[in-house]
């Protein structure tokens, strides 16, 4: 019974996704999803790439955590449309549903959009169970988190087209196999674009700003 019941609401979610996503591409905009752990670093990444891109790409951000508008205030700094979805005041789930990125993203002007990053609730599990509408699912794993991610979370890995390796101005100090990590994100997904950056120094940066162009057109 279970099972029946979350089979329907996936399939209901699937649908509204198909239907966003058209939505999106009608009115021009690639529609990002970003997923992780909590502290890798997705708001991190969405500031600098609108540093970036400025002036080159019109960027919308749609934000999601369980409580709080600390990240939402943080990019709402950079003046561009920003809604946040807190998901605490309605049970706190620890995801985000298509139609819930849609209603959010109906209170902005698509018109005036390029590109919509989706900042999903950090965590490696949930997320990656739910088809958000966007374009493309973007999976970010910072250096101190080890190399065994991708084999513990595989759905997460596996349903993202890009890895983001973030916080590689760490490899330093850690000890991590960085070439393991990657081979393990191959392992369960072997068509994954891996980009290795910092977005505290910036390296590598321009390789995710590229692939970005190179899918907006
Ligand atoms: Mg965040
Ligand atoms: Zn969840």
């Amino acid at each position: 019974m279970q099972i029946k019941i979350l089979k329907k609401v996936l399939a209901a979610n699937d649908r509204v996704a198909d239907d966003s996503r058209k939505h999106y591409s009608d009115n021009g905009v690639l529609a990002i999803n970003l997923m992780s752990s909590p502290g890798s670093g997705k708001t991190t990444l969405i500031e600098k790439t609108i540093q970036a891109l400025k002036g080159k790409k019109r960027i919308g951000v749609v934000e999601g955590d369980i409580e709080t508008s600390l990240d939402a205030d943080k990019i709402a700094k950079h003046g561009v449309p920003i809604v946040s979805i807190n998901t605490g005041p309605f049970g706190g789930a620890c995801h985000l549903e298509a139609a819930w990125i849609r209603q959010a993203a109906d209170q902005m002007d698509l018109k005036e959009i390029d590109l919509l990053f989706v900042e999903n609730i950090g965590n490696m599990v949930c997320p990656a169970e739910f088809d958000t509408g966007s374009h493309f699912n973007v999976a970010v794993l910072s250096t101190p988190e080890g190399e065994d991610k991708p084999l513990k979370y595989p759905l997460l890995f596996n349903t993202s087209q890009v890895v983001v390796i973030n916080k590689c101005d760490l490899l330093g100090v850690l000890d991590l196999d960085l070439d393991l990590m990657k081979e393990n994100i191959k392992k369960v997904n072997p068509k994954a674009v891996i980009i290795e950056l910092s977005t505290k120094t910036g390296e590598g940066l321009d390789k995710w700003t590229d692939w970005l162009l190179k899918e907006l057109g």
